[in-house]
């Protein structure tokens, strides 16, 4: 197949009761674009049929491909694996819940014909999601741009476009620790916005735990910030400037021969010094483990199969 206009990507993870929906809609609306098209799956190690539907859909339909990887690698790999496995000279990469609708595909494709080069999608409005998800989203957002000097938008998943500038240098970023909303802002390049409503999942159950999203949003803050490491400095010269103060107190105490019993005040010191130290430790912990998986330099997913398009057959692994 020669290379189609316009990519679209998807992670699959446990979809398959949407998929059939969703290659449905995705197909007519790209249809509606009058440009040549293709649709790229990525089964991120589903344990249910995701992968044999897409895999029928490639079956059928040439422009759609299928790829499925060896295990789950997560969201942001497979999302990751959709934009290198993209023929087209425009990406635009997407949910498989139906949370990201395709038929905004247009509106944000006439961005992209308008010279921007990434393109997207903000949400003005979050349906079905719980008051705790909102607010410590709401949070995140705001503290990651104070401490970035990327110029990471608010309230921003992963549903883009990106023009093949933006594509090309994306291509290029192989850190493991992937924050992709960040990333395709670092990119750089004109860069815009369309807002629109988030639908609550109309099927299935998310798949991003409390536990997965506090491990994602360290991902993003380390990623693009030093503010965490920079705590120790700080924490450090503050409490350097109070024991100073406060040794001039204790020796004219000393001068003075004046002994205060000081229990109270020795145990406050010793655990919030502590618990200080304790911390600074783990944030330290944290980026050194990230240091630590850039360097083994793993390939970043690898790939067990792929139907459709002009891709190897059964079996073949490659990353
Ligand atoms: N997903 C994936 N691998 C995972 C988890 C999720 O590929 O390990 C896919 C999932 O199938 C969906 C998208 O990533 O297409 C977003 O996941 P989800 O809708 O569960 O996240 P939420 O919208 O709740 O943040
Ligand atoms: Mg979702």
């Amino acid at each position: 197949m020669n290379s189609p206009e316009i990519s679209v990507a998807l992670p699959v993870f446990n979809e398959a009761e949407n998929l059939d929906e969703l290659n449905e809609r995705l197909a007519h609306v790209l249809a509606s674009t009058g440009r040549t098209w293709e649709i790229v799956y990525v089964d991120d190690g589903s344990g249910d049929a995701s992968f044999e539907k897409m895999a029928a859909f490639a079956r059928k339909d040439p422009r759609v491909r299928a790829l499925r990887f060896s295990r789950n690698f997560g969201h942001q790999m497979a999302l990751t694996a959709g934009v290198d496995a993209a023929r087209g000279r425009i990406v635009a990469v997407m949910d498989a819940d139906l949370q990201d609708p395709p038929e905004l595909l247009g509106e944000m494709l006439k961005k992209v014909d308008a010279g921007y080069e990434v393109v997207y999608a903000q949400r003005t409005k979050r349906e079905g999601e719980g008051a705790f998800k909102l607010w410590t989203a709401h949070v995140f957002y705001r503290l990651l741009k104070r401490w970035t000097n990327v110029d990471i938008p608010v309230d921003v998943g992963d549903f883009r476009l990106m023009g093949p500038r933006a594509v090309a240098a994306f291509r290029r970023l192989r850190e493991r620790h992937r924050f992709i909303r960040g990333m395709t802002a670092w990119v750089g390049f004109r860069q815009v916005g369309v807002p629109y409503v988030r639908p609550a999942r109309t099927r299935g159950e998310t798949k991003f735990p409390l536990r997965k999203m506090l491990r994602f949003a360290l991902d993003g803050l380390t990623s693009f910030s030093h503010v965490p490491l920079q705590l120790a400095t700080w924490l450090g010269f503050a409490t350097s400037f109070f024991a100073f103060l406060y040794i001039l107190v204790v020796l004219a105490l000393w001068i003075l021969r004046i002994n205060v019993p000081g229990w109270t005040t020795l145990m406050v010191f010793v655990l919030l010094l502590g618990g200080m130290q304790l911390m600074v430790i783990g944030v330290l912990g944290e980026y050194l483990g990230r240091v630590y998986d850039e360097v083994k330099g793993r390939p970043l997913y690898v790939v067990a199969e792929e139907v459709g398009g002009e891709g190897p057959g059964e079996d073949t692994a490659k990353v």
